[in-house]
């Protein structure tokens, strides 16, 4: 099969499809790979690379687009990509199309056969292409609130992990799944004390057992959130409720009781986040304050962090990619079901459910 991908063009985007070791892979699985002339360059990775592992590198988007069979990318297609879309070619790639019925009608008139990373699922009903980018949010939110409680910023000048003689800083991870869990892990390895909230006894157990005291845990509920909330002086909002809005856990009243220039870091912000003062920002302008308390509020907090994304992304898209490329869409689908919840769009039709019926398609 012939494989492409493109230089990604949606506003501050660095990560790429296909980095040149995936490129390297398919090629030795007998396919021919095109790559538009510096898809690479926001992971530092030229066309040089890719022409080192066998890809063949193109002038452009639309040669990509035109040439090949299955197109690679990270984020949804923007509308010049979609018009260059057609039937019988496959896209693989993130969607998100519930909230986007423009772009589900444009790929639904295209033809196109599209595979969204994020339904494909895994074992117990994960969502495995969606789970590294939680990691590295999660692992970034440490960072992101160290360097927010620093004067600079408008923080308290904390330092997390303390000195010798004085006290490390406090964290509260409001949500112990995959973003809790990973900005956990980061906040022990710093030194700082941390305690970890979620709502369901087997997160919190599971928690307690990989920790073992190194960070606490405790029930989530409104008591515990308000105490703990003014007890910190780094708060990350981690909470996810499936297929619903983000709670808003920590009000603007709580805030108050707070001290100043301690740092919320809400990286729910892109479910619409959990504290009543969030509101979107970006990497050129990350954080703002509210009643001295600075919010650091990104709702694409991985591409800031592009490499690392996109080669942990890599990581989990290439196996399907392959098994797409080396059977063909159709049976590639019947032979895997976790690749076959991917299906979005397929010639003219919405077929994943929950798109169709939010979208008021025929399924
Ligand atoms: P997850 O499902 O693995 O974990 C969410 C946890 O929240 C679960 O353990 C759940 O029990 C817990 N929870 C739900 N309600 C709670 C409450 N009231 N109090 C305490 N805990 C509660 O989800 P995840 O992968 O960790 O993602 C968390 C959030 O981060 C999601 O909104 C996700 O979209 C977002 N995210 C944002 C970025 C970004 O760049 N900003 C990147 C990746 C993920």
């Amino acid at each position: 099969m012939r494989v492409g991908t493109v230089r990604e063009i949606k506003n501050h985007e660095y990560r790429v499809g296909l980095t040149p070791e995936s490129a390297r892979e398919l090629v030795a699985h007998g396919h021919e790979v095109w790559v538009e002339s510096g898809a690479g360059l926001g992971i530092g990775a030229s066309d040089g690379d890719y022409a080192q592992s066998g890809a063949f590198i193109q002038p452009d988007a639309k040669t990509v687009f035109d040439g090949c069979e299955m197109i690679v990318k990270v984020k949804e297609p923007q509308a010049v990509e979609r018009a260059m879309l057609r039937q019988g070619q496959v896209l693989y790639t993130y969607l998100h199309l519930a909230p986007d019925p423009e772009q589900t009608k444009e790929l639904v008139e295209s033809g196109v056969t599209a595979i969204a990373y994020e339904t494909v699922t895994g074992p117990g009903n994960s969502l495995p292409l969606l789970k590294p980018m939680s990691q590295v949010a999660g692992r970034m939110s440490i960072q992101a609130g160290a360097t927010a409680l620093q004067k600079a910023t408008g923080g308290r000048g904390v330092l997390l992990g303390g000195v010798p003689g004085v006290l490390p800083g406090k964290v509260l991870i409001i949500g112990g799944g995959v973003v809790g869990f990973n900005a956990a892990q980061m906040a022990v390895g710093m030194g700082a004390d941390v305690t970890i909230l979620d709502r369901d006894p087997e997160v919190l157990e599971r928690l307690d057992n990989h920790f073992e005291g190194r960070a606490k845990t405790r029930f989530s509920n409104r008591a515990v959130v308000q105490q703990m909330v003014c007890e910190s002086e780094l708060v990350i909002g981690a909470v996810l409720v499936p297929g619903a809005s983000a709670p808003k856990l920590v009000t603007r009243e709580m805030l108050g009781c707070m001290k100043p220039g301690s740092v919320l870091v809400d990286v729910a912000i892109d479910q619409g986040g959990c504290f009543e003062t969030s509101r979107p920002t970006t990497h050129a302008e990350p954080i703002y304050v509210v009643d001295g308390i600075v919010h650091y509020c990104v709702a694409n907090m991985p591409g800031a962090v592009a490499r690392t994304s996109t080669y942990a992304l890599n990581n989990v898209t290439l196996p399907h990619a392959l098994r797409i490329a080396d059977l063909g869409w159709k049976e590639a689908l019947k032979a895997n079901p976790h690749l076959a919840a991917g299906l979005n769009v397929h010639e003219g039709k919405v077929t994943y459910e929950a798109v169709a019926r939010d979208l008021g398609y025929e399924y």
